[in-house]
């Protein structure tokens, strides 16, 4: 499969990785749209929360709680917001389920 996180999360394209568990790598994003902006990317590809089986779902839990614990790491101090873009309208670029974490500065809320 010719996917990019697939790649990242193998090693087979070498990122730098702001954090690694067995469900998940979480690494900067190469275009960030925040002051701080993060992907955390689970190891197992899918492309939509349609697609989750019930080990994806458990998964997807321990990486909410995981992101919500790595407040200096991630800069999560005075607030972040969380997105997870699906399917065209969202403009979802790369399918392989990833949720963008930002932080740092304050935010306005633009959804178009
Ligand atoms: P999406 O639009 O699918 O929700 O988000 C994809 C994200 O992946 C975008 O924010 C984009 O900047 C990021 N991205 C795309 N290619 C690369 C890359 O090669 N390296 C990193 N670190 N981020 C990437
Ligand atoms: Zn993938």
């Amino acid at each position: 499969m010719d996917c990019l996180f697939c790649k990242f999360v193998s090693g087979e394209i070498p990122v730098g990785k702001v954090y690694e568990d067995a469900d998940f790598i979480i690494i900067k994003d190469i275009n960030p749209q925040a002051k701080n902006h993060f992907l955390a990317i689970p190891k197992r590809h899918f492309k939509l929360l349609s697609e989750m089986n019930k080990d994806d779902e458990a998964c997807l839990g321990r990486i909410f709680a995981k992101i919500s614990s790595l407040q200096e790491e991630l800069c999560l101090q005075n607030g972040y917001r969380l997105v997870i873009n699906q399917g065209e309208d969202a403009g979802q670029t790369v399918f392989h389920l990833h949720i963008h974490i930002l932080s740092g500065q304050k935010m306005g809320w633009q959804p178009a």
